[in-house]
C-alpha cells in the first residue's frame, strides 16, 4: 500500500506554465499526459495519434490487463472476473502494475495515460508516485463527449462469428445485412457490445471515474475538450503541450 499522506506539497497544485518558461532541455518537452473521459470517448485512437507525432508511449491498462489475462498470468487471473463483468480491477492491483510500468525506461520520452487513473484513489496514489519519480504531469486531458454519440458508436459495432472481421452498420456496412463480406460467416453485435452492456460499462465511468475531473481541476491540471474529431482533439493538445 503507498503512502500518500506524508509527501510534502509538490507543486502539482500551482496553474501549468509550461509555455511560458523557455524549454531548458528534452525532458520538458516530452508529453506527461492523462487522458480522461468515458469508453468510446476516443483515448486509445488520440493517444495511439499522439504517440506517432513525438515517439511518447501509450500506456493503457486495459491493455495490460487484457495481455496478462491471455498470457493467464497470476494478474491476469485475479483480473478477468472483474473485466468479464464490466467493473473495475481493484485499485491495487492496478497501482502493482503502474508502479512498475512508469520505472521503465521507455516513459523517458513520454508517456500517456490511456485509461488510467480510473478512481480517485488511483489519482491520488499516481500523485505520490510521480513525486516520488521527480515526474511533473503537463495536464489531465477530459474528452467530453455526449453519452448519446458514445452509445451510438459503440452499439453500431458488428462482429463476423466466423472470420472475426469488424463492421460498422453507419461507418463500414456488410454488402448484405448480418452477412459477411469476406466468408459469409454470420455478422452480429458482441455480447459486451449491446446497449445493456455499454450502458453498464458508461454507469461504472460516471460513478467511479467522472469524479477525477474535479480532482484535476484543484489540481490546476484539468483541459476539458469537447471532442469533434480526433484529428481535432490531437490539435488541441499540441497547442497545450507544444508538441
Ligand atoms: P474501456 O475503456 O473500453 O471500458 P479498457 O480497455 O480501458 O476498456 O479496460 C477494460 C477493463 O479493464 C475495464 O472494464 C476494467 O475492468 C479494467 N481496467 C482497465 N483499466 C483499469 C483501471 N485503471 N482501474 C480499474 N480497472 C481497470
Ligand atoms: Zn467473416
Amino acid at each position: 500500500m503507498l503512502n500518500y499522506c506524508t509527501v510534502a506539497d509538490n507543486n502539482l497544485s500551482a496553474p501549468r506554465q509550461a509555455f511560458d518558461v523557455p524549454r531548458l532541455n528534452y525532458e520538458e518537452k516530452t508529453m506527461r499526459l492523462i487522458l480522461l473521459g468515458a469508453p468510446g470517448a476516443g483515448k486509445g485512437t488520440v493517444a495511439k495519434m499522439l504517440t506517432a507525432i513525438d515517439g511518447s508511449v501509450q500506456i493503457s491498462t486495459g491493455d495490460i490487463l487484457r495481455a496478462a489475462v491471455k498470457e493467464g498470468t497470476e494478474l491476469g487471473k485475479q483480473a478477468k472476473a472483474f473485466m468479464d463483468a464490466g467493473d473495475l480491477v481493484p485499485d491495487e492491483l492496478i497501482m502493482g502494475i503502474m508502479k512498475e510500468r512508469l520505472k521503465e525506461d521507455d516513459c523517458k520520452s513520454g508517456f500517456l495515460l490511456d485509461g488510467f487513473p480510473r478512481t480517485i484513489p488511483q489519482a491520488e496514489q499516481l500523485k505520490v508516485l510521480l513525486a516520488d519519480l521527480g515526474i511533473e504531469l503537463q495536464a489531465a486531458v477530459n474528452l467530453d463527449v455526449p453519452r448519446d454519440v458514445i452509445l451510438d458508436r459503440l452499439t453500431t459495432r458488428r462482429t463476423c462469428v466466423d472470420c472475426g472481421a469488424i463492421y460498422n452498420v453507419k461507418s463500414a456496412p456488410t454488402k448484405v445485412e448480418g452477412v459477411c463480406d469476406k466468408c459469409g460467416g454470420k455478422v452480429v453485435q458482441r455480447d459486451d457490445e449491446t446497449e445493456e452492456a455499454i450502458s453498464n460499462r458508461l454507469d461504472v465511468y460516471n460513478e467511479k471515474t467522472a469524479p477525477l475531473a474535479g480532482f484535476y481541476r484543484d489540481e490546476g491540471l484539468l483541459m476539458d475538450v469537447t471532442a469533434t474529431s480526433s484529428e481535432a482533439v490531437v490539435a488541441a493538445i499540441r497547442e497545450r503541450t507544444g508538441a
